[in-house]
């Protein structure tokens, strides 16, 4: 062979029997099969034999059947966000005509998709109240595709009676979905609970290091399977095996993360509740957060991430002056990660709610308690003292 061939052709010259603890990472578009008569393009690689690069590599197949196994379900769909899970989801279980359901506390960039992408297919998504439990069974119409649950919700953390939606919903033989981000697929058991689609940005907890975008999702059914299994194959949502190679490592000190983290933001959230510029604390864990109940009952954990509630008595101006004001907790998007974050959300839609300028959502990291709890005094000190007399808030 010239040179030129030998370079180019497949060889394995290391030795073989390197028993390291950690998944390879496998890079490949083509798969070589041995023979014509096996060359197959199905998706389901498990089964049928590897076939294509783009339904993932063995370190995507193998992240893929971890979060399967720590979420109990059938198969986990490894995709390259929370946003391309929300995507698969829908365009999974919704055509031209059908009517979707999203609670109003849903992830933003979801309530964006339903309002842009979706409206423009003619698939209707409707907003209901959070906190409706048994109640969604009066918003289910014959086109209704599909239910979404998010708890707690974004930013303004309302736990959700997800037992009761599920159970008015499958009455009406209608699936439904849950973003379990919050939980990262381990503090709340949803399939157990009756969902029968579950997702989650493994941007958040899983990867851990706010440096990786990669999301799950997961089903318990072989029909679910299929059913997401064909989109998935026709959207195209291939992931880089170095970032899934990055999930596995995160997965392994999930545990010790979150532990850590559901005791460090429980000091931290408790501290704020006693200061007297916060008005609330929305947090699953205390008594303050909407459908904190139900939290008890469904969850066997919080996590790092929560929201604060000024008193009115404070500008927007004054709120922002109190982020800029923090020197550990750095403004920025995303949470779970090592570092603490803090953001206010000065345009916050919720029927019912005007929490305009007033709330701050807290992602608390890694570092030491103590120095955190000194960093948000500071910054509130700096605030000067609340005034005595405002509005009442509701
Ligand atoms: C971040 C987030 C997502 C989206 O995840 P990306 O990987 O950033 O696209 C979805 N749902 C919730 C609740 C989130 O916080």
């Amino acid at each position: 062979m010239h040179w030129h061939s030998r370079l180019v052709q497949p060889q394995s010259l290391a030795p073989t029997g390197f028993k390291s603890l950690t998944t390879p990472v496998h890079r490949a578009s083509t798969v070589v099969f041995d023979r014509q008569v096996d060359v197959n393009d199905g998706w389901r690689q498990a089964q049928t034999g590897y076939s294509y690069g783009l339904y993932g590599t063995p370190t995507a197949l193998e992240l893929g059947a971890r979060i399967a196994q720590i979420e109990g379900a059938l198969h986990s769909f490894v995709v390259p966000g929370g946003q391309a899970a929300f995507a698969l989801i829908y365009l999974s279980h919704c055509q031209t005509g059908s009517h979707t359901l999203l609670p109003h506390t849903a992830y933003g960039p979801n309530k964006a998709m339903a309002q842009g992408l979706l409206k423009g297919l003619g698939i209707e998504v409707e907003g209901y109240d959070p906190l409706i439990g048994a109640g969604i069974a009066a918003l289910i119409r014959p086109n209704t595709s599909l239910v979404w649950v998010e708890s707690p919700g974004s930013v303004t953390m309302e736990v959700q009676d997800v037992p009761a939606i599920c159970a008015a919903t499958h009455a009406r033989g209608v699936p439904v979905a849950l973003d379990n981000t919050y939980a990262a697929g381990v503090l709340f058991d949803a399939f157990a609970h009756g969902v029968d689609i579950s997702m989650q940005a493994l941007t958040k907890y899983v990867g851990g290091h706010s440096d990786l975008l990669l999301g799950t999702v997961s089903v318990n059914s072989e029909a679910g399977c299929e059913r997401v299994g064909a989109i998935y194959k026709q959207l195209g949502l291939a992931v880089s095996p170095d970032d899934c190679s990055l999930a596995l490592r995160g997965l392994q000190t999930l545990g010790v993360r979150l532990a850590h983290l559901e005791t460090a933001t429980l000091d931290v959230a408790r501290w704020l509740t006693e200061q007297p510029e916060i008005a609330t604390v929305l947090h699953p864990a205390l008594s303050s957060c909407p459908g904190h109940a139900l939290w008890q009952r469904d969850f066997t954990g919080s996590a790092s991430v929560f929201s604060v509630l000024f008193n009115d008595t404070y500008s927007a101006q004054q709120v922002e002056a109190f982020v800029d004001g923090l020197q550990l907790f750095k403004i920025g998007m995303s949470w779970g990660g090592v570092t603490s974050l803090a953001l206010v959300y000065p345009e916050l839609v919720r029927p019912g709610a005007d929490h305009a300028g007033r709330l701050v959502r807290i992602n608390v990291g890694l570092e030491d308690v103590g120095d955190l709890k000194a960093d948000l005094a500071q910054s509130l000190q700096a605030l000067g003292h609340p005034r005595a007399e405002g509005r009442p808030h509701g």
